[in-house]
């Protein structure tokens, strides 16, 4: 049997036109193709969390929740099919924590996060942490943050520049590291002074190092954390996502209500005011897709999250 070339084209064009017309990624044009935003908090509404990806053209997002989620989540599946996967936070002090994430991994979810707490991030509670991450077979991304944004915010899984030991001590365990400490130490200069340091980037940050040393740490360039570092010095970003263009990994954060700026992108964060009245997605997006090549721009954006969070 044998078809001619030109039918086989028109039918592939036709199947592609009825795929537009069914919207099944609305404004994913803007970034060339799929994107996952992997990192995006449950909002009050699922609804609300669909308006901000259709918003800023993010057709997948990994969705960050609480350990109790299942039902919810299972329900937003159903209703945007292929669009959403989860992650399940609880909280690490109470003796029921590896129960509760246990349960959230059976109920569905794929990654540990965001876990973002006052201890250390080489003490007991998180050390649990990382080893049920490895047991359960799924990432943990942690946030970790030296400098209070506000007075009484604290400061979360500290410690960073003794991580090196944890990496070592995990080695089954997929970490994704995230926010102040984890983006600030790209630079080798920084010296926890500052929530969000600014100016040219001193090679060779402890952060740059580790993700080339271990294989088991990637790196979550969310929120103005993430997107603060990679703008600093336009020749270290474009370097830095090549070398690393396997391990980083594009998420949000963003709070901002429709994906184009309205409402506050980081919410209840005065340190972070660069970015106000802007979407986090669509600056950093823009930013990655100046900075790389149009192949790497696909594994920060899409591959590198669909593989971490097992999203097909
Ligand atoms: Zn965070
Ligand atoms: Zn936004």
């Amino acid at each position: 049997m044998s078809i001619n070339r030109r039918q086989f084209l028109e039918t592939v064009a036709a199947a592609a036109a009825a795929a537009r017309v069914a919207g099944q990624t609305p404004e994913s044009s803007l970034w060339n193709g799929s994107v996952l935003d992997a990192h995006l908090h449950l909002r009050r509404d699922l609804d609300a969390n669909i308006a901000h990806m259709d918003g800023c053209g993010v057709s997948h997002a990994v969705i960050l929740a609480r350990d109790n989620s299942g039902e919810a989540m299972h329900a937003a599946q159903a209703k945007f099919p292929g669009r959403l996967a989860w992650a399940a936070s609880t909280d690490i002090a109470q003796p029921t924590a590896e129960a509760r994430l246990t349960q959230a991994v059976k109920d569905g979810a794929r990654g540990l996060g965001e876990l973002k707490f006052h201890v250390d991030a080489d003490g007991p509670e998180l050390r649990r942490m990382y080893a049920l991450a490895a047991d359960l077979g799924v990432p943990i991304l942690v946030h970790f943050q030296e400098v209070p944004h506000f007075e009484r915010e604290g400061v979360f899984a500290t410690g960073f520049k003794r991580f090196e030991a944890v990496l070592k001590a995990f080695p089954k365990t997929t970490f994704i590291g995230h926010a102040d400490a984890f983006w600030a130490n790209v630079d080798a200069a920084y010296a926890n002074e500052a929530a969000y340091p600014t100016g040219p980037i001193t090679r060779t940050g402890l952060t740059d190092r580790l993700l080339g040393d271990y294989p088991n740490l990637f790196g979550d360039m969310s929120a103005n954390s993430g997107n603060n570092a990679l703008s600093r010095d336009a020749a270290f970003t474009a370097d830095f996502l090549r070398r690393h263009q396997d391990k980083l990994i594009f998420g949000s954060d963003c709070s901002c209500t429709d994906g184009k700026g309205a409402g506050v992108a980081q919410a209840n964060n005065p340190a972070a005011n660069r970015l106000a009245g802007k979407c986090v997605a669509r600056e950093t997006l823009t930013l990655l897709q100046k900075s790389v090549t149009p192949a790497i721009f696909r594994k920060l954006a899409w591959e590198n999250g669909r593989k971490a969070y097992k999203v097909s």
